[in-house]
């Protein structure tokens, strides 16, 4: 899709200057295939990656249609989270800045609702809300949508992630008959698929593909390690680039939990977000961040979504992601606006088909490196102090403390010594490591025919979507041979869930959310039997009441689970 100047698209003047004056030089790619039709009026989906400029995609046409001198809600905005719902709230209220009468306002959940009452009544054409919230008013009768003819989902895979599917519909079914609904989302997953279909009328679709990974920003690199060595190979990794700000990614709660504390035991200046924590938690931590306080943000990709962080220099894969599309979410968190970037991904060898997959789905080729050995580190480390020894030399301004050097000299202790000595009580200040006895932790070298017969049998359980991940598991995880296995004493209990296929779960779903939720690791959890409305998991006995407790009225795309232990 061709980029186009904001002046060829057909603007008012005052959105021109709103935009010049928010330093846009032209249209991204989405704002230009999006705005015109957008603007005459008929239903859309707008996909492209995150970074890409959608919330102005929406936003222009917004406050060029609705009209100032009307108080009443005519646009409704519905955003995942309350950092959301805020950020779109100020682009959209920036880019306006110079339209008359227009009032964009952020409704959510968490803000005293009595404030957003009043301001609701002084007035608001764009309302810019999360689901639960706007639902509220909408019963409360503080929001009327009557006069309500545009209605935009924003981040809708997000929205469908974290439940909020019940929510979306009811309050389309409120908005009125004739509107225009607008839907956009990085991805288009099929129960999105599902409520286009529902809900809009003949939608246009304009979708941009990997237009951020087409930026050379971005330095990509990945690590095959040997298992158990994530902690140590990250340390290094940070020891050695002394980035200003990292994002870490894990995949689930408990892991970033996890490697919270790891680092913080370690003396690294680190936060961790993920969707149990509190909104206050939340915006604390985004506030460190932003003033500098903070090195290294640990995140699961679902809390990363809201944040829109200037001056990532890396983002670590610390856990592959759970999906392809994950992977360009997540590296496009750095290298923004022109600066470089880097991505470290760390794999285990029985992994590795993980990478292929990301790499032909992303088009791209991301290169092999290998992690420095100890002693590599070592020579660095050095290599570095002796760089700042020569520059503090350089500076000059020792004459004082040469005298002191030279009071210590005798016969026995030279100033080589001395310099040596002085040299290790530096060094040994400074943080290093996890203090393993690893040295060497990348995986061992594979031969080519190896490497493909790994690729091969990775492949082999992946099939269809569904499929794919339940292949992989009834081979690997299936009860039967385990309990017969090395981990005989094992028994496994079968848990019921009310959630199945048909609303686009998928096995690793159900395993993110049992281990997530529960804290029990992978490998007590057994064999998983999807069907079309329920499934079946297999857990450690000792375990099972935890994940029934744990997993009832909890959502898996959307569906509020039920669980119990299966009747045989
Ligand atoms: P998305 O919703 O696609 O993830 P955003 O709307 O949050 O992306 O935009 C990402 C960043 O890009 C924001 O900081 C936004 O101000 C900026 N941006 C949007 N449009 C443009 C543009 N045309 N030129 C330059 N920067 C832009
Ligand atoms: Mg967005």
């Amino acid at each position: 899709m061709d980029k186009k100047k904001f002046q060829e698209l057909n603007l008012s003047q005052e959105i021109l200057k709103g935009v010049t004056d928010m330093g846009f030089e032209e249209a991204t790619s989405i704002q230009s295939g999006t705005i015109p039709i957008m603007m005459t009026g008929v239903d859309l989906i707008g996909q492209a990656q995150t970074g890409t400029g959608k919330t102005a995609a929406f936003g222009i046409p917004l406050l060029e249609m609705v009209d100032g001198r009307n108080k009443n809600v005519q646009a409704l905005v519905m955003c995942p989270t309350r950092e959301l719902a805020v950020q779109v709230a100020e682009e959209i209220g920036k880019i306006g800045k110079y339209k008359k009468g227009i009032k964009t306002l952020a409704v959510y959940g968490g803000q005293p609702i009595d404030r957003q009452i009043r301001a609701l009544r002084a007035g608001a054409q764009i309302v810019i809300g999360t689901p639960g919230r706007l639902i509220d008013h909408i019963e409360r009768k503080t929001i009327s949508l009557s006069a309500c003819s545009v209605v935009v989902l924003d981040e809708a895979d997000e929205m469908l992630n974290m439940g909020f599917v019940e929510d979306i519909e009811l309050i389309l079914k409120k908005a009125p008959e004739k509107r225009q609904t607008v839907l956009f989302s990085a991805t288009m997953p099929a129960p999105i698929m599902a409520i286009t279909k529902r809900y809009q009328k003949e939608p246009q679709h304009v979708k941009i593909t990997r237009e951020i990974l087409t930026a050379p920003s971005i330095e990509q690199c990945y690590y095959e390690l040997k298992r158990g060595t994530k902690l140590e190979a990250l340390c290094r990794l940070l020891d050695m680039n002394e980035f200003k700000l990292s994002l870490i990614f894990c995949n689930t709660k408990v892991m970033v939990d996890e490697l919270y504390g790891h680092l913080n035991s370690r003396g690294y200046l680190c936060e961790a977000l993920h969707g149990d924590k509190t909104q206050y938690m939340r915006d604390r931590v985004m506030d460190k961040v932003r003033h500098g306080k903070v090195d290294i943000l640990i995140a699961t990709d679902v809390a990363a979504r809201g944040i829109d962080v200037e001056g990532i220099d890396a983002v670590f894969n610390y856990d592959v992601p759970a999906d392809e599309e994950y992977y360009v979410h997540r590296i496009g968190r750095t290298g923004r606006a022109g600066r470089t970037g880097k991505s470290f991904t760390f794999v285990y060898p029985d992994e590795i088909f993980k990478m292929r997959d990301i790499q032909r789905f992303a088009k791209i080729k991301i290169k092999q490196e290998k992690i420095p050995t100890k002693m590599g580190m070592e020579e660095l480390r050095v290599a570095r102090f002796a760089e700042k020894v020569k520059s503090v030399i350089t500076k000059g301004g020792l004459n004082h403390h040469i005298k002191a050097v030279e009071a210590m000299l005798t016969q026995d202790i030279s100033s080589t010594d001395v310099a040596a000595a002085l040299m290790k009580m530096a060094m040994e200040k400074e943080s290093g490591g996890t203090g393993t006895a690893y040295d060497d932790i990348n995986a061992p070298e594979r031969t080519y025919s190896n490497e493909r017969n790994r690729f091969e049998s990775g492949r082999s359980g992946r099939g269809g979507d569904n499929r794919r991940g339940a292949g992989q598991y009834s081979r690997e995880r299936s009860g039967g041979t385990r309990s017969k296995g090395r981990d005989s004493d094992i028994t496994m209990t079968k848990i019921f869930l009310s959630v199945g296929k048909g609303s686009g779960a998928q096995v690793k779903d159900i395993l993110g959310a049992i281990t997530g939720e529960t804290g029990i690791g992978g490998n007590q959890v057994g064999r998983i039997d999807m069907q079309e409305r329920n499934t079946f998991v297999h857990v450690d006995s000792t375990q099972a009441d935890l994940v029934v407790q744990k997993m009832n009225g909890k959502r898996i795309k959307g569906a509020k689970i039920f669980a119990e232990k299966a009747k045989n």
